[in-house]
């Protein structure tokens, strides 16, 4: 059965950034099940895995516009210590859920801590990174009516509680 829209693909893969650092793997952990057409995975990765079947191997190299998008500069900001009520001893690399702009919830990552406050960046961590995925596709099948109502899939078809 090939890849389309309203399949549930499971896939093996293994993400290397640009300098050959494996960021995320299934390995160890099984495959991945997403909705092909469900927006689950980066839309560089869907789209190259449309139209093959079980068994493909491939190297999918995905640009930023079609992977976490670029990073938008705006949404790195100096924001002051008080700003973060009583979490003490803030250290790069720390994140945080803020409310974005339009009250969204967002993750921010804590890049600096300066005498003027916290710099910190609200940007995907993958933003504006080229992905190297190595994948290997396992199983391809039809989503079931409740899948497709919840634009992800379901292991082994059982529900998930909502
Ligand atoms: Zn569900």
């Amino acid at each position: 059965m090939k890849i389309t829209d309203n399949c549930v693909v499971s896939i093996n893969y293994t993400l290397t950034n640009g300098e050959g650092e494996t960021l995320d793997s299934s390995e160890g952990r099984g495959p991945l099940d997403y909705l092909h057409g469900g927006q689950n995975i980066v839309p560089g990765l869907e789209n190259a895995l449309a139209g093959l079947e079980t068994g493909a191997k491939l190297d999918v190299v995905v640009q930023p516009e079609e992977g976490y998008g670029l990073v938008i500069p705006e949404a790195i900001q100096t924001i002051p210590v008080e700003a973060f009520g009583d979490i003490e001893d803030i250290q790069p690399g720390m994140q945080f859920q803020a409310q974005g702009p339009e009250g969204q919830v967002q993750m921010i990552t804590v890049k600096d801590v300066t005498d003027e406050g916290i710099i910190v960046d609200g940007n995907h961590p993958l933003a504006g990174q080229v992905l190297n995925f190595a994948v290997e596709i396992m199983e391809v099948r039809e989503a079931t009516a409740e899948e497709l109502e919840h634009s992800h899939p379901h292991a082994d078809g059982e529900g998930c509680g909502h």
